[in-house]
């Protein structure tokens, strides 16, 4: 990777409020970046930090290995595109994606409506120029406002939870247009969200926040499958925790007894006493009526049914635990959904098992 941008000792005050603290970051060139965690952790404020509508009370930001230390926000390569869309009602689209440009003194009228016909149909909106700004569906405001961003080929383009306002069916189309919008253009895409799923979806690479620091930067699949601690597996995804004790010949499991877990290959380092056991919905299973298997299996009663469609999530109780566990289950031709108080068998495996601090 060839990083664009770097974020080194970066700490932001407001007040006595410590927003940002300590974050070292380095960000590729053409990289889908997200920055994921709860309200408040202060992702839009690292974006800000980049955007250089925030001063950083510590450390450097640089871009393209330019210290950003005195550059304005405007003299940044950067481009930003917000939650509120901030789209002229009364102009018309090309008129809104124009506004991109209105800085630009040394193109003539020529020169400008064709890059707008160029970012238009860089975001699938090929003739929609003329079409009042108004009479635009949420996605294709969406869309004008990413074309404004893009017109100037900044080198990145920072969205801020640019999807909140969309409902889900036209939220996760618009996903799909964004990630084939960054790899045709191959600008640099940092995006802020709180949806884990969006940021799963869509990024290369995520860095979940807590507190002002960043918990955990990886890939989605190793954030889901080899989260670093139990707060990053509980952001991330569904997972059961059990209480457990780790002892030096195994992890007493609650509802499961004595289990042998490789310890050493667990995400953070855990030392004999109390801990907690992570297990995803999906690794655990209940063993229908006819079906057999060589996994291990204990006896339960369901406590909830959810019923996806496509998956039935079920809470299920076992003995010697407190909580039920969840269990994620593909609803598959012949299988039956089963009903709250009915008894059934769950399948469990230790090597889906992460033991964590
Ligand atoms: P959200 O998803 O709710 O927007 P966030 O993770 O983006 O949350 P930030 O907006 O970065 O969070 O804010 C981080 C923290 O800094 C919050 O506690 C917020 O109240 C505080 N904060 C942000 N901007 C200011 C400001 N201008 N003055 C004082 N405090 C601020």
């Amino acid at each position: 990777m060839t990083p664009l941008i770097t974020l080194k000792g970066v700490n932001k005050y407001y007040g006595d409020y410590h927003a940002l603290r300590d974050i070292d970051l380095e960000i590729g060139a053409g990289e889908f970046f997200s920055l994921l965690g709860p309200s408040g952790c202060g992702k839009t404020t690292l974006l800000r930090t980049i955007a250089g509508f925030e001063a950083v009370s510590d450390g450097v930001v640089t871009i393209g290995g330019r210290d950003m230390a005195d550059v304005p926000a405007n003299l940044r390569p950067t481009n930003m595109v917000f939650q509120s869309y901030a789209i002229f009602p009364h102009l018309s689209v090309a008129e809104n994606v124009a506004f991109g440009l209105r800085k630009r003194a040394d193109l003539n009228r020529d020169a400008k409506a064709s890059m707008v016909a160029e970012a238009l149909a860089m975001v699938g909106l090929e003739g929609y120029g003329k079409r009042a700004a108004h009479a635009l569906s949420g996605g294709q405001r969406q869309r004008v406002a990413l074309a404004r961003a893009l017109i100037l080929k900044p080198k990145v383009l920072l969205l801020d939870e640019p999807l909140s306002a969309l409902d889900k069916k036209m939220r996760e189309q618009m996903q799909v247009e964004l990630i084939k919008l960054q790899r045709h253009v191959g600008i640099t895409f940092v995006l802020v969200t709180h949806d884990q799923e969006e940021a799963l979806v869509m990024s290369d690479r995520i860095a979940v926040m807590f507190e002002g620091r960043i918990g955990q930067l990886a890939d989605a699949e190793t954030l889901y499958r080899r989260p670093q601690n139990r707060q990053v597996a509980s952001f991330i995804g569904k997972m059961n925790f059990q209480s457990a004790q780790v002892h030096d010949g195994g992890v007493e499991v609650e509802g499961f007894g004595m289990v042998q877990l490789a310890l050493d290959q667990m995400p953070e380092p855990v030392q004999p006493g109390p801990a907690v056991v992570g297990m995803r919905p999906e690794t655990l299973g209940l063993l229908f009526d006819g079906e057999v298997t060589d996994k291990r299996i204990l006896d339960g009663i369901v406590d909830e049914v959810v019923y996806y469609g496509d998956m039935t999530y079920y809470d299920v109780r076992i003995s010697g635990s407190d909580k039920p566990l969840n269990i994620a289950m593909k609803n598959i031709m012949g299988r039956p959904v089963l009903e709250v108080g009915a008894p059934t068998r769950v399948v469990w495996d230790p090597r889906a098992m992460v033991c964590f601090r």
